[in-house]
């Protein structure tokens, strides 16, 4: 078993490799900077979803009261900072926040459902991948990149990465070929 010290160095590394910290897969996910793979973060949806509907109604009380006693003292509902806008019930802070969380909902939902690359959002991705081939193309870079400075006498899980880069690399090389 392993002990916190070893599990929060697991998380580093994996985090600093693309990889997800749960299952340590490597998906167009993990790729765009997500902590999580596609399923894993799929499960942790269910998970969070599930968790939510039981704990509903002890979650929209206290939601509540915070709302109630914050809007009463003039702060803001969200962060509960002093109010910086009048009439209003959230700072301009969160409410940028907001906007840009907003935004970014927007740009998320639309992921790989238009048929363009996860990660730049801007060009068509390869037929059965979810990057475009540049995109790819600078990941596998990075990836190499990566490998240089990697110890792998020092951690079990980095023996198997040196292997893993190579297939990608095969990969990527098989399709430049096509
Ligand atoms: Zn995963
Ligand atoms: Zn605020
Ligand atoms: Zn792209």
């Amino acid at each position: 078993m392993s002990t916190p010290q070893q599990q929060k160095e697991r998380r580093e590394y994996l985090i600093a490799r693309n990889r997800c910290v749960f299952c340590d897969k490597q998906d167009a996910y993990t790729l765009i900077g997500k902590r999580l793979c596609a399923d894993c973060s799929q499960k942790q949806k269910e998970y969070s979803i599930e968790w939510r509907k039981k704990n509903k109604e002890r979650l929209r009380e206290r939601k509540r009261e915070v709302y109630k006693e914050r809007s009463e003292s003039g702060k803001c509902v969200k962060c509960g900072r002093k109010l910086d806008r009048e009439g209003r019930k959230t700072c301009s802070r969160c409410a940028n926040l907001q906007r840009k969380v907003d935004e970014k909902k927007v740009v998320n939902k639309n992921r790989g459902s238009n048929g363009l690359c996860w990660t730049c959002n801007k060009v068509p991705h390869e037929p059965g991948e979810k990057l475009c081939k540049a995109c790819h193309d600078k990941i596998a870079r990075v990836a190499i990149e990566n490998q240089k400075y990697i110890n792998r006498e020092e951690h079990i899980w980095r023996k198997s990465e040196h292997e893993r880069v190579l297939e990608t690399l095969a990969r990527s090389s098989l399709q430049a070929e096509k």
